[in-house]
């Protein structure tokens, strides 16, 4: 059985992290793929947990050996899924949930046609402002470039499949916990099952 992709996109400082990472406690059977970035540590972020991180010459040999199914150029950083982040472990059933910009969900999609993919909205750009703000880790030029792009970016949501606006937190993981649900319970996705059950003779 293969796994399914979850693409979550939206501003930086909307929750994305916080979502996933809530999701990732509260349901079974779900893989995060840890992107490879040639910026520098944020924070509390770890190596190998957070990201992969390496510096912008071994980003640039990667992408010439074919390692990433989707890289881009995010605030003069570069960021990239490697295949081998996710092939083993939709290879084995999990489903993935990934964290990536617009163009690298576009370029998913185009890749794997049954991605799901999901925006997080912020209630409003000033609430965003105050996320990003409160995280403590971006200078005031940073927070104001993010800003910037997010208020370009975010009519991107409605070529999503779904949308989250990130709101009271308990209820947005209520609702990605109901989106990683109900694309589970998907005909196609449950035929693996149906034949476990009832046999290859079952009309499928
Ligand atoms: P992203 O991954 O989208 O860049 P984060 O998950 O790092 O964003 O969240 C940015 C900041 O906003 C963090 O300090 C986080 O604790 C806070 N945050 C996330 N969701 C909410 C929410 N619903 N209400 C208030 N603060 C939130
Ligand atoms: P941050 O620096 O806040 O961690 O991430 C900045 C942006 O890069 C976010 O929009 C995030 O979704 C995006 N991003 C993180 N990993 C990847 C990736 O592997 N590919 C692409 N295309 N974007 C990514």
């Amino acid at each position: 059985m293969s796994g399914q992709l979850f693409v979550f996109s939206g501003p930086s400082g909307t929750g994305k992290s916080t979502i996933v990472s809530a999701l990732r406690e509260k349901v079974d059977g779900l893989w995060y793929s840890i992107s490879h970035t040639s910026r520098r540590p944020r924070g509390m972020e770890k190596k190998g947990i957070d990201y992969h991180f390496v510096d912008r010459k071994t980003f640039e040999d990667m992408i010439d050996s074919g390692a990433f199914v989707e890289w881009a150029k995010v605030y003069d950083d570069y960021y990239g899924t490697s295949f081998a982040s996710i092939n083993e472990q939709t290879d084995s059933g999990l489903d993935v949930l990934l964290d990536v910009d617009v163009q690298g969900a576009r370029n998913l999609k185009d890749h794997f046609a049954d991605t799901v993919l999901i925006y997080v909205l912020p209630p409003s750009l000033e609430i965003l402002e105050s996320r990003l703000k409160a995280r403590g880790t971006n200078s005031d030029s940073v927070v104001r470039m993010r800003l910037e792009k997010a208020s370009r970016e975010i009519k991107n949501c409605l070529w999503y499949n779904y949308i989250i606006i990130n709101d009271e937190l308990e209820r947005s993981i209520e609702e990605a916990q109901a989106i990683v649900s109900a694309e589970r319970c998907r005909t196609i996705r449950r035929k693996p099952t149906i034949k476990k059950l009832f046999g290859n003779s079952f009309a499928l």
